[in-house]
């Protein structure tokens, strides 16, 4: 079946039996607002201002303790805390699981919620980081740990010893580095998900308003080689650029732009999570872990 005209669930049975094709999905927040994790921009792609003024590496090099402070201030919360995964986590998960490493998720949610449903950490990467853990702000140290943070402002770096430690998480201030080689952080993986990007057949867009640098570089690859498309939102997002070639409140419509084939479905995403399951055996997966 031509991948072209298949329908999703289709197109994720093909990839699961067929050697031959992988797909990539891309993650945003959408993924996660079920689950009650805080938006750090508006469903319109919009930075919080009061984020993008702390969030930013500079804030952190010229104040640690004002920037720590802040961050703190936005990350202890309960919201953040206490977030479980939801049915859309489980699922992708299962999918990426029994993918046998052809379906490959970038996320670009830094609250570890798809990794706690049980995806494969090889099959995964956390483009913006993850929430709790640090880096060091010495570019060309590559020092990272999963460990919490804990008065990090008065800690250096075991490797190096600079003393201001930054947030793993990508700021605002700063480059995924798609086209500059080392310029980002290793721990962000940006050289293996770009690969991922340039191999995929499918590009499949989860709950993002695709105004990041890692939607742009993904919608941009998959472009360059028109590979399928399909792009999954709550019809309250107004996507930007790319997702504006298709007619709003669709689900799903299908453009062609430049023989492109781009295609929407206005849904929630834990809606229509169980849907995207190709069949009944992956959703019993599913239901078991959402159950243990
Ligand atoms: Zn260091």
């Amino acid at each position: 079946m031509p991948l072209r005209s298949a329908s999703l669930p289709e197109t994720l049975a093909v990839i699961l039996n067929d050697e031959n094709t992988e797909v990539l999905i891309v993650t945003g927040a959408g993924l996660s607002k079920a689950s009650g994790v805080p938006l750090y921009r508006s469903e319109s792609g919009q930075a919080d201002p009061f984020y993008e003024r702390c969030g930013r590496r500079q804030a952190f090099l010229a104040d640690p303790e004002a920037a720590w402070g802040h961050w703190r201030h936005i990350h202890d919360t309960p919201a953040w805390r206490n977030a479980q995964p939801n049915v859309g986590h489980f699922a992708l998960s299962v999918l990426a699981e029994h993918g046998n490493g052809r379906i490959k998720i970038i996320t670009q949610n830094v609250d570890g919620l798809l990794v706690q449903a049980g995806c494969p950490s090889d099959h995964v990467i956390e483009i913006h980081g993850r929430l709790g853990a640090f880096r060091c702000s010495n570019t060309t140290c590559h020092r990272s740990t999963r460990d919490p943070i804990v008065d990090t402002q008065h800690r250096s770096c075991p490797d190096c010893g600079t003393e201001a430690l930054l947030p793993l998480v990508l700021l605002f201030d700063e480059s995924l580095g798609f086209h500059q080689e080392d310029e980002c952080h290793k721990a962000f993986q940006a050289h293996k998900a770009q690969e991922w990007m340039r191999w995929a057949d499918v590009l499949l867009l989860v709950g993002t308003s695709c105004s990041t640098q890692a939607t742009d570089r993904a919608l941009e690859l998959a472009s360059k080689r028109h590979v399928p498309i399909w792009i999954i939102n709550p019809a309250s997002v107004q996507p930007l650029e790319y997702n504006t070639y298709g007619p709003p409140g669709c689900r799903p419509s299908t453009e062609e732009v430049d023989g492109r084939c781009v295609r929407h479905i206005r849904e929630r995403v834990e809606d229509i999570a169980m849907r995207l399951l190709p069949n009944d055996d992956l959703r019993a997966h599913v239901n078991a872990r959402m159950a243990a």
